[in-house]
């Protein structure tokens, strides 16, 4: 699946016929971004050739920025009122930034700082890149900002935007780009790509290389979701207590796996109160970053039989007498 995602890029890079702006979407944990890495590595190459040759001066250059630290690629600019703001991340290539979120989104004067980079002819490659991920950490405004430049494309500037959540990207930014899908990896890829074996977790995680990954050294994680989703009532509320105190990643993946196993549970039972529980964990992974607590989202799939929900506030005595 992701090599036919790979023959496609290869051939647009053979071809020259590169889009001007390419949407790369697909669900988290799938390698996105490595894949838009290695295709703006190979964009850049002085041979031109996918994958990059590794071996140029415009491949080094991009080996060595994928190999530091965000801190040391910080790239500043000015606002309107001269006020320093973070711009983008750029190391050594000439050809090549990374417009990412400082914090939680891209704000419009990074767009605005970036324009200045994509209307120049290239310095050391033929192309020019501006990687953008995650592309829907871009606020309206900055999203609107770039849809202008996009309008107007730069000669030699590609714009490659990454995203697990394509909906929240403008529909006039998705239909001025290159929609491609990323699909989830078999489980033979990621047992290839990770070493795992475990068929629960090549199972569980539904194509997320990420997933397999973060399962394979944090065992506790499958632990827990299994106690949550099979234990009792009891079992429930003390470790959605314990769980508070992880941190949010970890709570997140916890969410993730719960969602998965729920869906297992849902394919095979097609049980009204999982789809309802499901439904209720998709709003929790975005509430959840939101500042909602773990626990009170965990209480809310209790009660019942196992999953089923309480409409009404959920209470210990109300999950203990069900
Ligand atoms: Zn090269």
């Amino acid at each position: 699946m992701r090599e036919r995602v790979r023959k496609f890029l290869s051939a647009l890079v053979h071809r020259r016929r590169v889009p001007s702006s390419l949407l790369l979407f697909g669900k988290e944990g799938v390698g996105k971004k490595d894949l838009a890495f290695e295709f703006a590595s190979a964009l850049l190459c002085l041979k031109e050739s996918y994958p990059p040759c590794g071996e140029c001066t415009s491949c080094k250059h991009m080996k060595n920025f994928l190999s530091k630290k965000k801190e040391e690629l910080l790239f500043y600019g000015e606002d309107k009122t001269g006020k320093s703001t973070f711009l983008f991340l750029r190391g050594d290539h000439p050809d090549f930034v990374y417009l990412t979120p400082e914090k939680s989104e891209i704000k419009i004067d990074q767009i605005r700082g970036a324009k200045d980079f994509v209307y120049l002819a290239p310095a050391l490659s033929k192309r020019k890149v501006v990687l953008v991920e995650p592309a829907d950490s871009m606020n309206p405004y900055a999203q609107n900002a770039l849809l202008k430049v996009l309008e107007e494309p730069p000669l030699h500037t590609h714009f490659l935007l990454v995203t697990a959540h394509l909906q929240k990207i403008l529909p006039t930014i998705r239909s001025r780009s290159f929609l491609l899908e990323v699909p989830p990896l078999t489980p033979q890829e990621i047992k290839e790509l990770t070493g795992v074996d475990d068929p629960l977790i090549l199972e569980l995680s539904e194509g997320s290389l990420k997933m397999a990954l973060k399962l394979k050294e944090d065992t506790e994680l499958l632990k827990t979701a299994q106690a949550i989703a099979e234990g009792d009532i009891l079992t429930l509320y003390r470790k959605a207590l314990e769980v508070e105190k992880w941190d949010m990643e970890r709570q997140l993946y916890l969410l993730k796996l719960l969602q998965a196993k729920l869906h297992r549970r849902f394919l095979q039972k097609r049980n009204s109160s999982d789809k309802q529980a499901l439904d209720r964990i998709s709003a929790g992974l975005e509430y959840l970053s939101r500042g909602i607590k773990l626990s009170l989202l965990l209480f809310q799939l209790a009660g019942g039989e196992k999953h089923a929900l309480h409409k009404g506030k959920v209470s210990r005595q109300q999950g203990l007498s069900s």
